[in-house]
């Protein structure tokens, strides 16, 4: 047993200071108080103020081998997000296990100073530089879950489906690392992986396909036969593109999400990441199906996507994660910011965090990240902190310029809006703070 003290803890709905948490052996919290324990056990003191940490919603690891080598602009007027991809596939092509190893080990080490504290990883880069399926099978999802438990972060590992090269269109050369060429290879794939996750104390399974576009449509109920009645979280990127949107009209007479919502069982389980071109109708809908949507915002505009449509999606009771994606930015706090000024700037209105229930926007997001971040890894507790949970928590330092003059209550959105990495002074997993 032993405590922990901070000069603030927030829970779901407002702040306990003094707080003392108890916790067993393995950093289980078995006790949150705010008065000095009697037993005669070590406190640590902190000066600081707990947050929980965020889900990392959506990941490619071996992105980050690219941060920065996209932004020399030799495509006179057509540098687009289609040609960053062909970018992305030589970096893909190129990468070896021993260095995919490294740079999630890399990356993910980063996400934990920064305050994520569990990161889905929507993984497709499955084979060989030949494309041929390694003789290990799970060999590039093992370095990642070998990576995840050497840098401390919890992982959601989900190995992708991904068989097309656009819609009705083959694969090309540059995707030929990610492709099963039909369902039953895919799954002989999953199982492989699936064997190999009890062996990794802080990992989990989830389970996706890449798009629609990269999977024949006709496939859909058999993934949903062999899925939806599993624990499983169920994530694919849907409608980042206009000529996504344009490409899936044209064969299957729908939008991505209209004929996702026509044809699937959508639930909470699901989550769709990106959803940048959406209708109104799409948009309440899907609200309205209880799916989590994940944002991407630094990626989404560094790649020029485009702005989702927050405000209609919040009306109608929508549940956003966040996530880092291609990893051009890291922070959970720069990305909320990106959401919540793209839509300030878009609508002339600074209210886009807030609801009927919650005005402050800090805390407003804070919820939603919580909520619909465990959800996209197959949680559903949305308490901040929990008896019977482990303790897993971003520390902000007291004693900051900013926090150090500042009432408790502006806290959650001086984070989000007014401070960098300088304020946190680390991250606590499983009752211990990660070394970065
Ligand atoms: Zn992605």
């Amino acid at each position: 047993m032993k405590y922990l003290h901070f000069k603030a803890i927030t829970l779901k709905d407002n702040w306990l200071e003094n707080a003392y948490i108890e916790l067993d052996k393995d950093g289980i919290i078995t006790q949150i108080n705010t008065s000095k324990p009697t037993k005669n056990e070590q406190i640590e003191y902190i000066n600081g103020y707990a947050l929980p940490t965020l889900v990392n919603s959506h990941s490619h690891a071996f992105q980050y081998a690219m941060n920065g080598k996209a932004e020399v602009h030799t495509h006179h007027n057509a540098d687009d997000f289609w040609s960053w991809r062909e970018a992305m596939y030589a970096t893909a092509l190129s990468i070896s296990p021993e260095e995919m190893q490294k740079v999630a080990t890399l990356l993910y080490k980063e996400m934990l100073r920064v305050g994520y504290g569990e990161v889905v990883e929507f993984h497709y880069l499955h084979h060989d530089k030949n494309g041929k399926p390694y003789q290990y099978l799970p060999e590039m999802s093992e370095r990642l879950l070998i990576a995840a438990q050497n840098a401390g972060i919890k992982i959601t590992l989900v190995p992708i489906f991904y068989q097309k090269g656009g819609f009705g269109k083959p694969a090309t050369d540059g995707q030929k690392r990610f492709i099963s060429k039909d369902f039953s290879t895919y799954l002989t794939l999953f199982e492989s992986i699936k064997k190999i996750i009890p062996n990794y104390k802080n990992a989990t399974l989830g389970v996706g396909f890449h798009s629609l576009r990269a999977m024949e449509p006709h496939l859909l109920p058999a993934f949903i036969d062999t899925f939806g009645s599993e624990k499983y979280p169920i994530h694919l990127h849907i409608a980042e593109q206009l000529l996504e949107v344009k490409d899936c009209l044209e064969y299957l007479h729908a939008r991505p999400v209209e004929w996702l919502l026509n044809n699937a069982p959508i639930s909470e389980k699901w989550n769709l990441t990106h959803c940048t071109h959406l209708t109104d109708f799409e948009t309440e809908k899907l609200a309205k199906s209880k799916a989590n949507v994940i944002l991407c915002p630094s990626t989404e505009g560094n790649l020029g996507d485009g702005i989702f449509n927050l405000k209609t999606f919040q009306k109608y009771g929508g549940k956003w994660a966040i996530g880092t994606d291609s990893h051009i930015g890291i922070n959970p706090a720069e990305e909320m910011r990106w959401l919540d000024y793209g839509q300030r700037l878009r609508t002339h209105n600074r209210q886009s965090f807030t609801s009927e229930t919650q005005k402050e926007s800090g805390r407003f997001a804070l919820q939603n990240v919580i909520k619909a971040g465990r959800q996209t890894t197959g949680k559903m507790n949305e308490e901040f902190f929990e008896i019977g949970k482990p303790f897993d928590t971003l520390v902000l330092d007291a004693s900051h310029p900013v926090l150090s003059n500042q009432s408790l209550q502006y806290t959650l959105s001086s984070w989000l809006y007014g401070l960098d990495s300088k304020a946190y002074l680390g991250t606590i997993i499983n009752g211990n703070f990660v070394k970065v």
